[in-house]
């Protein structure tokens, strides 16, 4: 998390992460005690204001979303996953795990679904991986290939906020109260 931060404060090269903070913005970091979507207060335009510094959380210096992985493993899937920037989400994969999950940025949420982030995933999707969505404070596991077709034609976060649903992550509101 924060490679564009780290770099950036430092004066080095841009890194794979550009001017990206979606990551500091919607995880939560217990170490911080900062709720989901709660911009992180470190956060010092897209750099990070605290980084090299003791108080930089552990998971910072090891997080990296599934874009930056491949782009720094520099294999022939370096340009499989587009940038969260493009893509209005990035994603991330436990190790070992057949799951992956999809970090939806809440200002622009269904752009994701006509990106290249769709020809990454639907394979993936037909290989038995399922798909865990966080979506504007709500999670959603996607486990079929055909539920995930009919994910991308429905805006089910808006559905379920009509139905007056409960939120999965209720900080969402806190910081979007008017959504
Ligand atoms: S979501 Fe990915 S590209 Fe964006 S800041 Fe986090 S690690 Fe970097
Ligand atoms: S301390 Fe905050 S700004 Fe810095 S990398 Fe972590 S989440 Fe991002």
């Amino acid at each position: 998390m924060g490679e564009a931060k780290r770099r950036k404060a430092a004066g080095g090269p841009v890194s794979p992460c550009r001017t990206c903070t979606l990551c500091c913005s919607v995880l939560e970091i217990v170490a911080l005690d900062k709720p989901m979507y709660q911009p992180c207060r470190h956060l010092s335009g897209s750099a990070c204001g605290i980084w090299g510094q003791p108080e930089r959380p552990a998971v910072c210096a090891e997080f990296r979303c599934l874009h930056v992985v491949l782009r720094e493993a520099g294999g022939s899937e370096r340009n499989a996953i587009p940038h969260p920037l493009e893509a209005g989400a990035y994603l991330a994969k436990e190790p070992g795990r057949n799951l992956v999950t999809l970090f939806v940025d809440p200002a622009k949420p269904e752009r994701w679904k006509t990106s290249a982030l769709v020809d990454y995933l639907r394979p993936l999707m037909r290989r038995g991986f399922a798909l865990e969505v966080i979506d504007r404070g709500r999670r959603m596991e996607i486990a079929s290939p055909d539920l995930f077709e009919e994910v991308l034609k429905l805006d089910y976060v808006a559905y379920a906020d009509r139905q007056g649903r409960p939120l999965d992550y209720p900080s969402y509101r806190d910081v979007h109260p008017a959504d």
